[in-house]
């Protein structure tokens, strides 16, 4: 079941430098509009691919098409 991450949490952009950030409320936003935890514990990935999580952590494929947000839930 896909659920619409946008309903359930506040997501705000941040400045990083290198590496991608990660942490519990670290959220991976892909230019597909996935959106995926950093730090996933559930198996979970953005449509076209590129971010897939699962087992306590996330793998980017091309960093370049990610943009780190900080999720509050609502
Ligand atoms: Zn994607």
């Amino acid at each position: 079941m896909k659920v619409d991450m946008r309903t359930i949490y506040r997501f705000t952009p941040f400045d990083y430098q290198g590496e991608l950030p990660t942490g519990g409320d670290v959220y991976y936003e892909c230019t597909c509009g996935g959106i995926v935890n950093s730090v996933s514990f559930i198996k979970a990935s953005c449509d076209c691919g590129n971010i897939t999580g699962g087992g306590g952590s996330s793998k980017v494929t091309d960093p370049s098409k990610v943009k780190p947000l900080r999720g509050k839930l609502r």
